[in-house]
């Protein structure tokens, strides 16, 4: 279930994100000639409702095709377009498809051999970097996440932003089975749709076109870089209900704006919501997937609270999301 080619196909830099399937009937890898080798991998649209990377994207190649500057790529690129059927109704994934961005592993589904031959195709060329783009539905800043710390990724993570996260679960995700190979990141780019973030990806897509080494690059480069480590995926467990808005029937009430906590480092005792009953409690799992929800939250009048000092990230108020993927993350400083 992947098709591949080596132009653009007329027409498609006149598309929005769910217009792609009216040319792609299926994920799609695109290999590009540039001036120097080995190409610079970009995967866009593993969540079909974040539109960021198809954005920044369309406007990089735009300017590289334009026959009146007639510049060429600084290196050659290679763009993965995933999930195409879910941008047409611009869902994260349709209701009968995993997770693009949980497939990479080895499994059985036709769509984790489709990402097993795009990993074959890039290794096969020797991968100089691999960027993956996301947004996030909550309010976040813009930050990398890196699943490796030799030097290459953090350089490769400074080159977006001095805030960077580092995680090594799930391991089913683009990032981590590039990370074997290459210095691979995952981009977190905000809300969809908003001006910063296409600007700001498309900004780092050319920073590293052009960068012609990461050996160049020097040591005191990284040195500025707000390193957190990711020590809990925080979820609702699936008998509980929530809400953000203070439905008193609910088992878990979340504060209302709940995510401008994002990034922020909350003290011992930082309040996470009401619960009903003590029976209302917050699943934490440990990046090695044990339950830690006793060592992570306590229930005190009524409230949830943070046990430890940490920080959330990817906090999001969509409830959907929220049942689909996580509440939250929560990180420590490295
Ligand atoms: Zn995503």
């Amino acid at each position: 279930m992947l098709d591949i080619c080596d132009r653009l196909p007329e027409g498609l830099l006149d598309l929005e994100s769910d217009q792609l399937y009216k040319i792609f009937e299926r994920p799609t890898l695109i290999h590009l000639q540039g001036d120097r080798q080995p190409p610079l991998f970009v995967s866009i649209l593993l969540h079909g409702n974040e539109t960021t990377s198809w954005l920044a994207m369309r406007e990089l190649l735009r300017k590289y095709q334009n026959p009146i500057q007639n510049q060429s790529l600084p290196r050659s690129l290679s763009i993965f377009i995933g999930n195409i059927s879910a941008a047409r109704y611009r869902l994260r994934h349709l209701p009968n498809q995993p997770d693009y961005n949980r497939i990479w592993q080895t499994g059985d589904s036709p769509e984790h051999h489709m990402a097993q031959q795009v990993i074959n195709e890039m290794r096969s060329r020797g991968v100089f970097a691999s960027i993956d783009v996301h947004n996030n539905t909550g309010r976040n800043p813009h930050y990398g996440c890196i699943t490796h710390l030799e030097k290459d990724f953090r350089k490769l993570a400074r080159l977006f932003s001095k805030t960077v996260v580092y995680y090594t679960s799930p391991k089913t995700v683009q990032s981590f089975a590039f990370g074997h190979f290459c210095p691979s990141i995952v981009v977190e780019c905000g809300q969809p749709d908003l001006p910063e973030g296409t600007a700001h990806a498309l900004a780092y897509v050319e920073t590293c076109l052009n960068l012609e080494s990461f050996a160049n690059l020097p040591d005191s480069a990284i040195a500025d870089i707000n390193l957190f480590h990711t020590v809990a995926i925080v979820k609702v467990p699936e008998e509980i209900n929530f809400s953000f808005d203070g439905n008193p029937h609910d088992d878990i009430t979340f504060p209302n704006g709940m995510d401008c906590l994002n990034f922020c480092e909350l003290p011992i005792g930082a309040n996470f919501g009401k619960a009903k009953t003590d029976r209302a409690y917050l699943s934490a799992m440990s990046e090695d997937g044990e339950e830690k929800s006793d060592r992570f939250f306590q229930i005190e009048n009524g409230e949830i609270k943070l046990k430890v000092a940490a920080m959330p990230s990817m906090l999001t108020l969509d409830t959907d999301i929220v049942r689909q993927d996580c509440l939250c993350y929560l990180m420590q400083r490295m």
